[in-house]
């Protein structure tokens, strides 16, 4: 369903009478594409905080970053990384302000704000303040910036194991990625030498419900960055999953998620190689106020969004079809979140993949080896969002910082940053996509 406001806040008459009425002014995101896959022009490296940097590398992993050109000093920066991981008490909050007031109002169109904080500490309550003040310092500027920039705190321990995440936050792939908090841990071991255009090259991946939708720009996304592709969706969708596995020389796998058997059925499909990136993609709407909604549609829901995902995962670790290093991407969304009137069912699915993700990720990478995050997307332009009432699509696309949709590739690249063997240290964690909805925190 075209966004048709956008179209037309794009021509000159349309942006002359938006701004004079007061109405939202997106801009035309800039995203991935071959001819234009990096930001272009400098970044601003700039740092704040009376205690010594810990990250030491921060300087030689941002250089690597290409083509945006490194910087100490610029008028027109296409991004700025502010590291404020030596803020250690509230008077140094001062310093961000410092360090980001003279520049703010230069960030290129489309540029990008990346803070790097240090991890919250519990026991000294100064130190705690003040990083937490970062939080809403960055979700406070996302909604400030407007313009198709973004801005993004990352807790960090070192620049080297965030360098996936910075590479990705410092990219087109992220254009609808902001006003979040990532925490970045410590991977353990020899990093992996990796060609960064194609990091997911020698990987399997497995998407759920790939025959359309977000599913489908996952799976392409993921063979884009050089993944084997295995797309599974219901057997009533297997000419459009044949037409999207032949497209991308992947492996369709008609297969019903909730099968009881379902797990054991991917395992002897992707034998004897086993799977790299599991992505539970497949999810289902059966919208209802609880006082109207039958058993069988809450029961439908819950048993595709979530005891599947559940079931599949356990059985897939514990065959050791997941390979160590792998990684398992989860779909939540904002619903489950924010909560949202009519999806009792929807939301507490996806309330569930989150208490999943979080208390599954310490103990899948200690034993298995695999990094288990979430991506959560607001309202993305799909069938399941064209079937939404049109005021109430309307009100959904304007609801956030870059007073857009999202689009399924959004959503796709977000996963397939999570699934790089370079972003092990990401465990654990729920990123939106949702270009900072104003609903949820
Ligand atoms: P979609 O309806 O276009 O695609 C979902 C796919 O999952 C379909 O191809 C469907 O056949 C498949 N599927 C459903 N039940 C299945 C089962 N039992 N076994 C195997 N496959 C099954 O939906 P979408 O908009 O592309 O959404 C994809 C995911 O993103 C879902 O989990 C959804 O809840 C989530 N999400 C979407 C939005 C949005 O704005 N579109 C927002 C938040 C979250």
């Amino acid at each position: 369903m075209a966004d048709r406001y956008l179209n037309f806040t794009g021509t000159a008459p349309g942006r002359f009478l938006t701004r004079r009425l007061g109405l939202p002014q997106p801009s035309t995101l800039r995203r991935w594409a071959p001819e234009r896959p990096s930001l272009e022009g400098e970044l601003l490296h700039l740092t704040a905080g009376k205690t010594p940097s810990a990250l030491t590398d921060l300087s030689s992993v941002l250089a690597r970053t290409h083509p945006l050109k490194l910087a100490h000093d610029s008028s027109r920066p296409t991004a700025v990384v502010l590291d404020a991981t030596g803020i250690s008490d509230a008077p140094d909050l001062a310093l961000v302000h410092a360090a980001l007031h003279p520049v703010v109002r230069s960030v290129a169109e489309n540029g990008r704000v990346v803070v790097l904080g240090a991890p919250v500490s519990p026991s000294d309550h100064h130190q705690a303040a003040a990083q937490q003040a970062l939080e809403g310092f960055v979700r406070s500027l996302g909604k400030e910036l407007g313009g198709g920039r973004t801005a993004t705190l990352v807790r960090v321990r070192s620049a080297v194991a965030a360098e996936s995440t910075l590479r990705f936050l410092l990219s087109p792939r992220s254009a609808y990625v902001s006003g979040q908090v990532i925490e970045v841990g410590e991977t353990e071991g020899e990093r992996p030498a990796l060609d960064w255009d194609r990091p997911l090259s020698g990987r399997t991946a497995l998407v759920t419900g790939a025959a359309r939708g977000i599913g489908e720009a996952v799976a392409e996304v993921l063979a884009r960055d050089g993944a084997r592709v295995v797309v599974l969706d219901v057997p009533s969708a297997q000419a459009d999953l044949v037409r999207v596995a032949d497209r991308l020389g992947g492996t369709a796998l008609p297969l019903d998620i909730t099968a009881d058997d379902a797990g054991e059925r991917m395992a002897s499909a992707l034998a004897p190689g086993g799977l790299d990136i599991l992505v539970h993609n497949a999810g289902i709407t059966r919208d209802r106020k609880l006082a109207n909604m039958p058993a069988d549609r809450w029961n439908a829901v819950l048993d595709v969004n979530l005891t599947s995902v559940l079931r599949t995962t356990d059985a897939l670790l514990k065959s050791g079809t997941l390979n160590r290093g792998g990684s398992v991407v989860a779909t939540a969304s904002i619903a489950g979140i924010a909560g949202n009137a009519g999806q009792t069912n929807y939301a507490a699915g996806k309330a569930g993949i989150i208490g999943l993700v979080r208390a599954l990720a310490p103990g899948a990478l200690a034993e298995y080896g695999v990094n288990v995050n979430a991506v959560a997307p607001g309202f993305i332009e799909t069938k399941m969002t064209a079937a939404v009432p049109p005021l109430i699509r309307e009100a959904g696309r304007r609801m956030n910082s870059l007073a857009q949709g999202g689009l399924p590739v959004d959503v796709a690249e977000t996963t397939a940053w999570l699934s790089s063997p370079a972003s092990g240290g990401v465990n654990g964690q729920v990123v939106r996509v949702c270009g900072q909805s104003l609903l949820g925190s």
